[in-house]
């Protein structure tokens, strides 16, 4: 791949700008160093402020009317799986950070069980569910890159380093000026 290909990839001020078929700089997301391995995927959704008073307010009406709307915007929310560049050390701690996380999840789970066959007290119980919230923490690789439009167009993500975004060329906007 020629170094000065088109990316696809933009800066928007503080955010990142992904176009159709574009792809990112080989820079970390997290601190801009050079990237060596490949780079991770991740699935990014669009968490919408409407999506999310919606699912609110038929969750005031009836709890089983925000679960269903709750899968409802599940089902049909914009996903995309992107290509997120990180160094070695970055990715190492993205990785020890699910793995830690999914074994939090499950071993809650396990216990969630276990308490419950042996009809333990509630305090037990909110424990378990403390490390199960610490597993979910966990798993998400405290990653700190979110996602404000995912469309199969376009891409818009937020907090990315910004060493990382002074790799990437600012977006233009208006049309190119012609000379003359
Ligand atoms: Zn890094």
């Amino acid at each position: 791949m020629p170094e000065y290909a088109p990316l696809g990839s933009y800066r928007r001020g503080d955010l990142i700008v992904l176009r159709k078929g574009g792809h990112f700089p080989a820079y970390c997301i997290k601190c801009g160093a050079p990237t060596m391995g490949g780079p991770i995927k991740r699935k990014f959704s669009q968490k919408t402020g409407f999506a999310s008073s919606v699912v609110g307010t038929a969750n005031l009406i009836a709890p089983w009317l925000g679960g269903i709307a709750a899968a409802g915007w599940l089902a049909t929310r914009e996903t995309e799986w992107l290509e997120i560049p990180m160094c070695a050390q970055h990715k190492d701690n993205y990785q020890t950070a699910r793995a830690l996380g999914l074994t939090l999840m499950i071993g809650s789970g396990v216990t969630f069980v276990i308490l419950a066959i042996v009809r333990t007290p509630l305090p037990f119980f909110l424990a378990d569910t403390g490390l199960l919230i610490c597993g979910a923490v966990s798993f998400n690789g405290f990653l700190n890159v979110r996602a404000v439009t995912v469309d199969p167009q376009i891409c818009i993500l937020q907090g990315a380093a910004s060493s990382f975004l002074s790799h990437l060329p600012v977006e233009e906007l208006s049309p190119p000026k012609t000379a003359g």
